[in-house]
């Protein structure tokens, strides 16, 4: 490590030292073991009767699945959702032997890249049924029904169509029926009990094939909600599939920024773009280095809260790209440290719905928007020690 010149530290002041920090990065943590701790809860809720197939779509909510998803292998998955082929066919190298589901099914140019990865399509509509009829070759496909979202799926009269002409299914390896639900996370809401209803009276009359209607939060709704495969993505990765209740599962994700500079006003003036923040001499700022390329939402400016070493920080002023400034008032003077001290953006402080409400949006978008430019630790029990990744090699 190169050792400054007296006069060099002077003039450096309190940055007497090379900062430690490994980079200038930040660090997202990733636990393995409580994702699957968050599985194993959820095969639980789920008993016997219903299979535990996970969602890893979007790289596994934007954790990583080339490392989430063997971990649930280890764990006893054994089948998985994507939303695209190219997810599939990354999932298909790093597990030979797993199922893989596409639930956004497939465009006539994919069907042989479907066939070659040995990936199992959603067929969204009757043309899709036509298609795998004559392309499938015999290959499992799951069918999805819209029973209420208008989103995606059969809608119930293409369902009904199915009912009264069976054959249209003949040469397909029906892996089961699926649909989705609009409103799992709200317990009361009406709708939850018409979808289930809807599902429940076509499946009666449809060729029988295995049942999936559930994602995370539908678990947490009861047994006639769980069917036969259950979907869940979010409640593994740690968001509370409960909005309304505690959250019971494990915390999975930890986001350190690092502190690159930290500065005393000396006279009255504003932090950032815009100006839209005032401050007064003496007041203690650091700057962090996070920004809203990294996923941490612009719209976060001047509002939420963060911790460094358990004390909070408010943000102030506006997110720029790769920075954010926080008052570091009410920590103790000569306590921030540039180059070592590192603010908690994500983790027990400050949790991905936390940060989303205060965004105005859910943990999903705060997990699925989080960068490409962070060091990425992961650690499993299975591991003698936290594996680190390299921004440039985490997967994309
Ligand atoms: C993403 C998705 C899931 C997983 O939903 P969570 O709410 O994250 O548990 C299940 N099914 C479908 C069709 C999905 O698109």
């Amino acid at each position: 490590m190169p050792t400054m010149t007296a006069d060099e530290t002077a003039l450096g002041g309190r940055l007497a030292a090379v900062p430690t920090h490994p980079s200038t990065q930040a660090t997202l943590e990733v636990d393995l073991d409580a994702v699957v701790a968050n599985y194993r809860l959820l095969a639980a809720r789920l008993g016997d009767r219903a299979v535990c197939a996970p969602a890893v779509k979007a790289d596994a909510y934007g954790l990583g699945m080339a490392h989430i998803a063997p971990a649930l292998y280890g764990a006893g998955a054994r089948l998985f959702f994507v939303a695209h082929l190219a997810e599939g066919v990354a999932l298909r190298a790093l597990l030979p032997d797993a199922e893989i589901a596409v639930l956004n099914g497939m465009m006539g140019p994919e069907v042989a890249e479907i066939h070659a990865a040995r990936l199992t399509p959603v067929l969204n509509d009757l043309g899709a049924v036509a298609l795998w009829r004559v392309a499938g070759r015999g290959r499992p496909a799951f069918v999805h029904i819209d029973t209420g979202m208008n989103r995606l799926g059969l809608d119930p009269d293409a369902a009904k169509t199915l009912v009264e002409r069976p054959e249209l299914l003949d040469g397909i390896a029906l892996r089961g029926w699926m649909t989705h639900m609009a409103c799992a996370d709200t317990p009361g809401h009406p709708l939850n009990v018409q979808q289930r209803s809807l599902f429940h009276l076509l499946l009666k009359n449809l060729p029988q094939a295995p049942a999936s209607l559930a994602n995370s939060s539908s678990i947490f709704l009861g047994a006639p909600y769980h069917f036969e495969i259950a979907r869940p993505g979010c409640a593994l990765y740690g968001i509370n599939p409960t909005p309304a209740a505690a959250n019971p599962m494990r915390p999975v994700v930890r986001l350190l920024a690092p502190v690159l500079q930290v500065r005393t006003v000396s006279h009255p003036g504003t932090v950032g773009y815009g100006a839209t923040a005032r401050v007064q001499a003496g007041q203690r700022l650091a700057t962090i280095s996070i920004g809203y390329a990294d996923g941490f939402l612009r719209c976060l400016g001047n509002g939420v809260t963060l911790r460094l070493d358990g004390l909070p920080v408010p943000v102030v002023g506006r997110v720029s790209m790769d920075l954010v400034t926080v008052d570091i008032g009410g920590l103790p003077e000569g306590a921030v440290v540039p180059g070592e001290s590192r603010v908690e953006v994500l983790g027990e402080s400050i949790t991905a719905d936390t940060l989303a409400a205060a965004a105005g949006t859910i943990g999903y978008e705060i997990l699925t928007a989080l960068g490409s430019r962070f060091r990425r630790d992961y650690q499993s029990s299975e591991f003698a020690e936290w594996v680190s990744c390299k921004p440039s090699a985490a997967p994309s």
